[in-house]
């Protein structure tokens, strides 16, 4: 695939329109990553719409809020999805827990990417492989992590997969107009302060004003507020 064409060909294509594009090229080759935030659920809302049995998958980490696990019910249940969900290895989780304790990812940065690690990485592996292309609900708004985002990438870190991230230059405002004019199932913990959706003991509210991922493993620097899920 001719990434470099795809990328200017859709610069300025709505959501809409990038998500149209993806269903019909990849169709049950592509896949939905939703942590069940509003920008995923966005997505799944759009996507449902073009192709009905679009396959979502999701990471049961073991960390989740209770608030996260009901939006993917209310999602799974207003849209009849089947939410393909992804576990960690067992044997990795309890030997993480065995030797380091529970909370080893507040010790070191080196301890918290083993975490991310054994709960995410591995099991995401897992859940891309077969596939041609995945589908995120990414905004550049969301960070410094995020600012070079396309709506088509070449997915380096995973094989040199189709990343296809419809809603990068849409804003806050735009996220929550769709968001109630559609009527969407919402993550409960935006309604505590949440701006971020993930692990429970590594996400926090954010105070106004701070940047929208400010929440994610706040006791580490900015630039690293990333799992490795993403990232070039
Ligand atoms: Fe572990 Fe925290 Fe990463 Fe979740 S976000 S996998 S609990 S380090």
């Amino acid at each position: 695939m001719e990434i470099e064409a795809q990328k200017m060909d859709f610069r300025d294509e709505s959501a809409q329109t990038v998500i149209e594009w993806a269903t019909k090229t990849f169709s049950s080759n592509l896949a939905i990553a939703s942590s069940f935030s509003m920008e995923d659920v966005a997505v799944i809302d759009m996507a449902v719409t073009i192709q009905p049995d679009i396959r979502v998958f999701a990471i049961d980490t073991g960390r989740l809020n209770e608030e996260t696990c009901e939006c993917a019910e209310a999602v799974r249940k207003r849209y009849g999805l089947t939410i393909e969900w992804v576990f960690p290895r067992s044997e990795e989780v309890e030997a993480l827990e065995r030797t380091k304790g529970l909370y080893s990812f507040r010790d070191s940065s080196e301890n918290r990417h083993d975490c991310c690690g054994i709960r995410k990485l591995e099991p995401l592996s897992r859940a891309l492989h077969g596939l041609q292309a995945w589908m995120t609900g990414m905004r550049r708004e969301q960070g410094v992590t995020r600012l070079a985002l396309e709506k088509i990438e070449k997915d380096l870190k995973h094989g040199g997969l189709i990343k296809v991230n419809p809603l990068v230059d849409w804003s806050q405002d735009q996220l929550l107009a769709y968001t109630m004019e559609k009527y969407l199932p919402v993550n409960r913990l935006y309604r505590s302060g949440y701006t971020s959706i993930g692990c429970a003991p590594c996400t926090r509210a954010v105070q106004s004003g701070e940047e929208l991922r400010a929440g994610r493993w706040w006791w580490e620097n900015p630039e690293h507020k990333e799992c490795g899920l993403h990232g070039r």
